[in-house]
């Protein structure tokens, strides 16, 4: 759910504002002042905000300066002021965009509906993937370092997660306690590959259903683990 915040002092504009947003299904915060509108702001995490020039304490000008120097969050300014509109292009303060009151609520809905979908898509092409390695019903996302089984996130220290993650990056491949060692301690293996050892056993607690018979890092006997595909 898109969470939106309203900075306007006049109640009656202010709760029409948030009436129309809420039934279009947005979460709606309401500040009265500038200064408490721009300490919301900068605090808490908004989808987009919708910011009234004349206010008490703090104007709107100020406030959307404040914010764009912390955050990119999308700003819809509004003023009854014709002139403003002109002074916020000019100002080049980094509002999304304006409307002048009076202005109906479901215009303004239109707005913040067509800069969120905006906004999203810019987000979505401009952030490569996460990189994801999915092996029957794990999941791991190497660059969110968090792990899915069926869904349900499992908890790995820093060493644990990059041992599951380099094995089940090179699958179907043996690598010895040594190897694994060096790979994942980044140092000469002096006697400590009883680590390795203790790691994997960390990791099939959290992953398999049967410590026993592992569906996922088999121990080949003699030699080391393979990681089943
Ligand atoms: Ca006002």
């Amino acid at each position: 759910m898109s969470r939106i915040l309203i900075i306007e002092d006049e109640l009656s504009i202010a709760e029409l504002e948030k009436d129309y947003l809420e039934i279009d299904g947005f979460e709606v915060a309401l500040e009265l002042s500038g200064d408490t509108g721009l300490a919301t702001a900068l605090e808490d995490e908004f989808d987009l905000i919708i910011l009234d020039v004349m206010l008490p304490e703090i104007d709107g000008f100020e406030i959307c300066k404040q914010i764009r120097e912390q955050k990119n969050t999308p700003i819809l300014m509004v003023s009854a002021k014709k002139e403003d509109i002109d002074k916020i292009r000019g100002l080049g303060l980094g509002a999304d965009d304006y409307i002048t009151k009076p202005f109906s609520p479901s215009e303004l809905v239109a707005r913040v509906k067509a800069h969120l979908a905006r906004y999203e898509r810019l987000i979505s092409s401009g952030m490569p993937k996460n990189d994801i390695v999915e092996i029957r019903g794990l999941k791991i996302d190497t660059t969110a370092r968090r792990v899915f089984l069926n869904g349900e996130e499992k908890f790995f220290t820093t060493k644990e997660f990059d041992l599951l993650t380099f094995l089940a990056k090179n699958p179907n491949r043996v690598f010895s306690k040594e190897e694994l060692f060096n790979k994942i301690w980044d140092m000469e293996s002096v006697g400590e590959i009883a680590t390795v050892t203790v790691h994997i056993k960390k990791i099939r607690e959290k992953i398999e259903y049967s410590t026993s018979k592992p569906q996922y890092i088999e121990t080949i006997w003699g030699v080391g683990y393979r990681f089943k595909v």
